[in-house]
């Protein structure tokens, strides 16, 4: 078989800007659009599936945004839902015309969802993830973007669509949130969110949510977390590893927007080149949240069956808190 321009002998397009073209000419012909994000999703996720939601959506698509879990996306990324595209998961066809999947590293990132890869008559990724493997019929995957909404803003110009209010804060949420507030941004990333904020972002109503606005209640739950925090500055090969655990108990109190800021406030210290948040999801099962200086915390990740960025990562690991700390403190040490 010869491979025609852009594509590669699977017939998948093999360059970001022809699968960008690839991308735009599904979205063009697609009378139905069923867009994913992954589980627990995050602005950027949600943000991507909900900006081309909106405009897919406007151009007279039958269209819906969805994810496995859990039943309710977080209260602070509800306010980007302008049209109201969200259903639940069960409202998701069993087999959609075009399937859109945002910043999934892998298909289990869809959870209960990953079923309508297969049963899909057509799939799109868009995703910046170095681990993603690749799947899907055409594959937007470039890990030298600093968040998926950056592919999303290209695939939007490639499109020829209006990025107005709804769509723009859209991006701006996942941008400004995948680049910890553009410290990991480049001089694009800059431009483009110079041109969301002409397009009428509201920068404080879209943060002040999602990272700045925490019930009094929360304090005293957080000062017990961090009291219990632990140092090991032998860690990472000699780079530090501090860490803290949030029980169930804690969990079950506390919305997404307190758990997920624990990890901000200890990846700030200075002993410590690897920050990790050990969250309780089940009786001996914890979701751990990794951010890093300079030790590739990706790369622990995955060994230990998880995914994310050099800086940021997770995973989800089984056993006690100290079980799981041993684990991660081996996978970082070959890092390290
Ligand atoms: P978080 O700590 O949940 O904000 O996640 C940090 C980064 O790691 C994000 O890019 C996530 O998409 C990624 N990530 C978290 N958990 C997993 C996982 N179990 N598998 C793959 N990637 C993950
Ligand atoms: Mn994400
Ligand atoms: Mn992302």
């Amino acid at each position: 078989m010869t491979a025609t321009a852009g594509r590669g002998p699977t017939g998948v397009p093999s360059t970001t800007a022809a699968a960008v073209a690839a991308a735009a000419e599904l979205l063009a012909t697609a009378r139905d659009v069923t867009l994913v994000a992954h589980v627990q999703p995050d602005a950027d996720s949600l943000g991507s599936a909900l900006a081309l939601g909106i405009v897919a959506a406007r151009r007279g698509a039958t269209v819906r945004v969805s994810f496995a879990s859990p039943a309710q996306p977080p209260e602070s990324l509800r306010p980007l839902d302008a049209l109201g595209l969200l259903v639940a998961p069960e409202a998701v066809p069993a087999a959609p015309e075009l399937l859109v999947m945002c910043d999934t590293a892998a298909p289990e990132r869809l959870g209960s969802l990953a079923d309508r890869l297969v049963t899909a008559r057509s799939s799109l990724l868009i995703d910046h993830h170095a681990s993603n493997p690749g799947f899907g019929d055409v594959r937007i995957l470039d890990p030298s973007a600093e968040a998926t909404v950056v592919l999303v803003h290209r695939l939007l110009a490639e499109m020829g669509a209006p990025v107005d209010r709804p769509v723009a804060t859209c991006l701006y949420a996942g941008l400004v949130t995948d680049t910890v507030g553009f410290r990991t941004a480049g001089p694009a990333a800059h431009r483009m969110a110079a041109e969301l904020l002409e397009a009428g972002v509201d920068v404080e109503a879209v943060l002040r949510p999602i990272s700045d606005d925490h019930p009094f209640t929360w304090f005293d739950d957080l000062a017990g977390i961090l009291h219990a925090a632990t140092l090991d500055v032998t860690a990472a090969g000699g780079h530090g590893l501090v860490s803290a655990v949030v029980p169930a108990a804690v969990m079950g109190r506390h919305r997404v927007e307190e758990v997920d800021g624990v990890v901000d406030l200890l990846r700030t210290a200075s002993e410590a080149d690897v920050a990790a948040v050990l969250k309780q999801v089940g009786p001996r099962r914890w979701s751990v949240s990794m951010r890093s200086r300079t030790v590739d915390v990706a790369t622990a990740a995955v060994t230990l069956g998880g995914g994310g960025h050099p800086r940021a990562a997770g995973v989800t690991l089984d056993g006690d808190p100290d079980e799981v700390l041993a684990r991660l403190r081996a996978a970082l040490t070959a890092a390290g």
